[in-house]
């Protein structure tokens, strides 16, 4: 990589450059910050689509490596150099280019943070429902890299539904804008959904068009505990079954309860093992409605609490605790290792079992928690301390989870993408024939295989631990 700072610095300017130590060190990693990963060899920061594509002609000549990033808040290790290379930070492409409300879309660079932008339309009394619990941090671009979804999936499904088009730097350079401003396009293979999920493999998102909702008028914010964690799973399955859809439905354990109670007043009842929050969106009417509908449910299936949170400012502090239970979960564990299985939602009471099951034989802790509204479960392996015996039971566990998953009609990954951290089990459940049909599609966008190497399946070499 002899004259790399060098040459890079010539394309776009020393300021855009980073190449000191300390600071290829924090572009190592991503959320999942226990896989073993090289450090770049330099970061670039473009202002501009054209940047970025200076960057790609000289890497595609040169044949180097380009990781994209967005904001680093992946749980795959999807954005993790572990090829070295450039790591291309797209944060600086952060422009909202257009709020259009005649038409009901938007149009944004890739580096956009989520929230801000959320923010920016619900002013305008517009929506844009896709809710990674990441959105104060993550970015469009990299949301659409992964196909995020978040709670709303349940009602309005993931981010690959308001994606209309999109700008993309080629790995070779070229610029190309598949889809557009429109609702419905029927034009040949369908480039823009197929850069959907692409994590980073395929080229670089640099501009997104998005369509957009009117906001709803109303909400209501639903708590039900119960007695156990089947029991939550069956009103999660029987909701669906009667045909309710709450705008979220989450399903959280009682630990993740006890160290969210240490963020409002007062707190939520301890006395559950497994907890639902359900919210829903609507018309006054309707959310009315819905939420009386549920709530009925709940008492039909004997939960042992149903709590209808009157006061906003509550439910709001509800709602914020719930998106981070993550991070608080890694405060009290040296390490919690995130699962990401879907399954069809009339299984979720087998899957609840199951992962019961497979905690008690494995002698592992596994948090439970997830978007069980959309199927979408989060089993998570908690290490009070990583030990190389933890490793390899929790190896052995997250071995049977998956199995479980597949064998009941899921699949190992609803929202946060393959990266490295899920490689091992793509096999499982594409089978040789898909995967040989993705390489073949890589190696047409990416003959060099410069674009983000090592993701989603391993090549000869690469090594994840
Ligand atoms: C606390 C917490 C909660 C989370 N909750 C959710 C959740 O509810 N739902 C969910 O789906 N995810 C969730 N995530 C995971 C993560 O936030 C999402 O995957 C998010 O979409 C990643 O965005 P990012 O900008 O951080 O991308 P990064 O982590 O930087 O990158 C992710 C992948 O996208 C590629 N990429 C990034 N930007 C671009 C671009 N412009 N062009 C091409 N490729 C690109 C990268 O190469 C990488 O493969 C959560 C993460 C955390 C830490």
């Amino acid at each position: 990589m002899q004259g790399l700072v060098k040459d890079l610095a010539t394309l776009l300017g020393s300021t855009q450059i980073l190449s000191q130590p300390e600071e290829m060190l924090a572009y190592a990693n991503d959320a999942t910050h226990y896989f073993k990963s090289r450090i770049p060899d330099a970061v670039v920061l473009p202002h501009t689509t054209e940047e970025v594509a200076k960057v790609m002609k000289y890497a595609f000549e040169k044949e180097i490596p380009v990781t994209p990033r967005g904001a680093g808040s992946g749980l795959a290790g999807g954005c993790t150099p572990i090829h070295g290379g450039i790591v291309m930070d797209l944060k600086r492409l952060n422009q909202i280019v257009e709020i259009d409300g005649s038409n009901m879309t938007a149009r944004v660079e890739g580096g956009v943070v989520l929230k801000k932008f959320q923010d920016t339309v619900e002013k305008r009394k517009l929506f844009y429902p896709p809710d990674p619990q990441s959105g104060c941090v993550c970015t469009i671009g990299g949301n659409v890299a992964t196909r995020a979804g978040g709670p709303r999936g349940v009602k309005y499904g993931t981010t690959g539904n308001y994606v209309t088009g999109l700008e993309v730097v080629l790995p070779d350079g070229s610029i190309i804008t598949p889809g557009g401003k429109f609702v419905k396009q029927s034009v040949g293979y369908d480039i823009t959904h197929l850069m959907t999920g692409s994590e980073g493999t395929l080229g670089v998102i640099t501009g997104v068009n998005l369509r957009l909702l009117p906001l709803p008028e109303a909400d209501r914010t639903v708590i039900v505990v119960c007695e156990t964690l089947e029991q939550a799973a069956e009103i999660v399955a029987e909701i669906i079954a009667r045909g309710a859809v709450p705008a979220m439905l989450e399903f959280l354990i009682k630990l993740a309860i006890t160290i969210m109670n240490q963020y409002f007043f007062p707190p939520l009842p301890t006395d559950g093992e497994g907890y639902l929050f359900m919210f829903f969106d609507g018309t006054e009417a309707q959310v009315e409605y819905e939420a009386k509908l549920v709530s009925e449910i709940c008492h039909d299936m004997k939960a042992k609490e149903v709590r209808l949170v009157e006061d906003p400012r509550a439910a709001a502090a509800y709602w914020t605790a719930r998106a981070n239970v993550y991070p608080l979960i890694q405060t009290i564990f040296e390490r919690a290792n995130s699962e990401d299985i879907t399954v069809p939602r009339n299984k979720l009471p087998d899957l609840v079992r199951a992962v019961q099951e497979i905690a008690a034989a494995e002698e592992v802790m596994i948090g439970l928690a997830g978007h069980a509204g959309d199927g979408n479960m989060h089993p998570s392996i908690l290490f009070p301390q990583v030990t190389p015996e933890a490793l390899e039971k929790s190896e052995f566990a997250i071995d049977k989870l998956i199995r479980t998953g597949l064998d009941m009609g899921g699949t190992i990954s609803g929202e946060h993408g393959i990266g490295i951290h899920k490689s091992k089990y793509l096999a499982w459940e594409l089978g040789d024939i898909q995967i040989e049909l993705m390489k073949r599609i890589k190696q047409a966008f990416d003959p060099k295989g410069i674009m983000n190497p090592g993701k989603i399946w391993m090549e000869d070499g690469d090594k994840h631990a």
